[in-house]
């Protein structure tokens, strides 16, 4: 399970995400809403252990910078990474040498193979197109098998056919008991399937919600995140 304990990040003097706290269990997923620049990515890149932090983060009661969540943790980034000089095999294979992975190979092929990348894997990184790379990226992170996964903006840049696997890969993680967040801006794409939601505005989380909590008490969760995201602009009210 992730937990995040009062973090604040602060770029120079611009306070990005400031105490946020969230936890998300096994075989949860909670997804992250908010306009562009309300912090999701930022407090995405602090779990993954890209950014210094104010407050604490764990991965299975493991401190995030230590070795064992880093094992633990899969990270998506919005903008895939990829090595320019590094077939799309070779990443695969990097990662497996990275983590020590045995018998990875089935896996990696099979992860390609529904993502529709069975006949990309001699092409190398600065060869595909950014919509290919998100999803030689997300296979990378797949491939190690991990508890925690972040998806920053996951379905951006997606072809129809990849939407539908990343959204049947996540609910398979799911019942495998892996704790997933989510973070979009489309509260259309996430719809089918979270768990629990915290909406972020101005860096901080101005409400959270169970899926039961919206269905017991007729809630709207739309209506909620406009009422958040467009309200504040008018008002100063904290958590609602
Ligand atoms: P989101 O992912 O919700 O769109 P981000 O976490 O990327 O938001 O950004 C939150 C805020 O922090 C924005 O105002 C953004 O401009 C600012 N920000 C993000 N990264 C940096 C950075 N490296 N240096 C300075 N400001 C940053
Ligand atoms: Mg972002």
């Amino acid at each position: 399970m992730l937990r995040v304990n009062n973090v604040t990040k602060k770029y120079g003097k611009f306070v990005a995400n400031e105490d946020v706290s969230f936890e998300i269990n096994a075989g949860e997923i909670s997804v992250l809403l908010g306009p562009n620049g309300a912090g999701k990515s930022t407090i995405i890149k602090s779990i993954a252990g890209l950014l210094k932090f104010n407050g604490l983060i764990t991965i299975h009661g493991n401190e995030n910078k230590s070795m064992q969540a880093k094992r633990d943790l899969g990270y998506i980034p919005e903008m895939p990474a990829l090595y320019d000089m590094l077939t799309v095999w070779e990443h695969m294979e990097f990662v497996a040498r990275a983590y020590s992975l045995k018998d990875w190979k089935e896996n990696a092929e099979e992860l390609l193979r529904r993502f529709e990348l069975d006949d990309k894997k001699k092409k190398l990184g600065s060869e595909l197109s950014k919509g290919m790379q998100q999803k030689v990226s997300i296979c990378c992170a797949m491939l190690t098998q991990p508890k925690v996964i972040l998806f920053d903006e996951p379905m951006v840049g997606l072809d129809p056919h990849a939407i539908k696997e990343l959204k049947a890969l996540i609910l398979e993680k799911k019942r495998e008991g892996a704790a997933i967040l989510i973070s979009t801006h489309m509260l259309d794409s996430v719809n089918e399937f979270w768990d629990s939601t915290n909406i972020m505005m101005n860096g901080k989380i101005a409400a959270r919600r169970t899926r039961q909590e919206i269905e017991g008490s007729g809630e709207d969760l739309e209506a909620l995140f406009f009422h958040i995201t467009e309200g504040e602009k008018r008002t100063t009210e904290g958590e609602v």
